[in-house]
């Protein structure tokens, strides 16, 4: 061995790949909802929904999760022919409710396969798809993912066996599409301490990477996404739980949902959010998502 070989540095360890790579935003067209909709109300729904007079912006997004294991997405958008297609919500009263609950301004150039190649993404590389819940603005992309495997939990998906499920904007027609491949899954007792407010997980891939969590109140089988990646501060897609994230913070319902559930999910939220200080809380339709992503990806960036 020469001096030169016996003193050189030793090689720094290879960095392993993390298996989460990105975490993007899509958007459907966009929204606007009632004010009492969004930041609650004294009101009950059926006297707010038709006799508010103030509308507030709703922004109608879902996520791209580039996982190195395949393309994952939380949720999939409102699909265009709610605005095109006069026969798209079959029940009268629907079709009398959905303009005075939501004004929704959406084309055909806001479907999920077009906004997903805007982005560089082809529809038929989506691997999963998971879902929040199974309202309206969040199943309108699953005719261009026949191949993926759709999630959703046992109990949002007993929904369906209601007698009327289109009475809280479930609409069974749009869901149970002929070759929707729906893999319904239960949650699991865990005793990962860091779970500990919600009592029950479920690992999506089985590496940690992304876990569901249950946060009813906005439908019974709402659920949750947290995501953790070395580098980057874990991230909690929480879908519908709140419209914006400071409501939850100040534990301000919204007009809609049990109130009960949500309020037991909020201090659920809130809980994992002490242990985990870091934590960036991304709602659906909260104008600040995007940044509350860049904010958590950022630290990735920081780090390298
Ligand atoms: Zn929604």
């Amino acid at each position: 061995m020469t001096i030169s070989e016996g003193l050189s540095p030793t090689p720094p360890a290879q960095k392993a790949e993390p298996v989460i790579r990105s975490i993007r935003v899509f958007q459907s067209g966009s929204g606007e909802q009632h004010k009492e909709h969004r930041f609650g109300s004294r009101l009950p729904r059926s006297v707010w929904a038709l006799t508010s007079r103030s509308w507030v912006p709703l922004p109608l997004q879902y996520f791209l999760i580039e996982h190195c294991d395949g393309l994952v997405l939380f949720d999939t958008g409102l699909d265009p022919a709610i605005a095109l297609d006069p026969r798209y919500i079959e029940s009268p009263v629907g079709r009398f409710l959905l303009p005075r609950i939501f004004r929704l301004h959406i084309d055909e150039a806001d479907g999920l396969d077009r906004v997903l190649a805007a982005g560089g993404i082809q529809a038929a590389d989506i691997r999963l798809a998971v879902f929040s819940h199974l309202h309206f603005d969040h199943v309108g992309g699953i005719a261009h993912i026949p191949q993926a495997e759709l999630v959703v939990s046992a109990r949002e998906c007993a929904q369906l066996d209601a007698p009327h499920p289109e009475y809280d904007w479930i609409l069974r027609d749009h869901v149970q599409i002929p070759g929707a491949r729906w893999c319904p899954f239960e949650f699991a007792s865990t005793d990962d301490p860091l779970l500990a407010p919600f009592g029950e997980a479920h690992d999506l891939l089985g590496d940690g990477s992304m876990v569901l969590l249950p946060t009813p109140g906005h439908t019974p089988g709402s659920i949750s996404m947290l995501i953790r990646r070395d580098g980057w501060a874990p991230i909690l897609l929480a879908g519908d739980l709140t419209y914006q994230v400071d409501l939850l913070e100040q534990d301000v319902v919204p007009g809609t949902g049990d109130a009960k559930e949500l309020r037991a999910s909020f201090a659920r939220v809130r809980q994992l959010k002490a242990l985990l200080p870091d934590l960036e809380i991304v709602a659906s339709h909260d104008a600040g998502a995007a940044a509350a992503l860049a904010r958590a990806q950022g630290f990735a960036h920081l780090a390298a």
